[in-house]
């Protein structure tokens, strides 16, 4: 099968996959929108435990402000 990056805009051909007989396409990324989309995961990953810590933060200042 033939692997196509379905990136937007991307679409490249970036290799093949068994059973090579089949000509289908298959869709995947590509190595480069690979890195892309896991630097875009781990920087939604900090944003959220960041919020998640600001709350955290706020909640205490809430409790020593009783
Ligand atoms: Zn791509």
């Amino acid at each position: 099968m033939i692997r196509v990056c379905y990136y937007k805009g991307c679409g490249v051909v970036y290799g093949e996959k068994e059973p090579l007989s089949d000509k289908r396409t298959t869709r995947g990324l590509c190595p480069i929108h690979l890195k892309i989309s896991l630097k875009e995961i781990k920087a939604e990953m900090e944003k959220y435990s960041m919020a998640n810590r600001e709350k955290q933060s706020q909640s205490a200042v809430l409790l020593l402000e009783k």
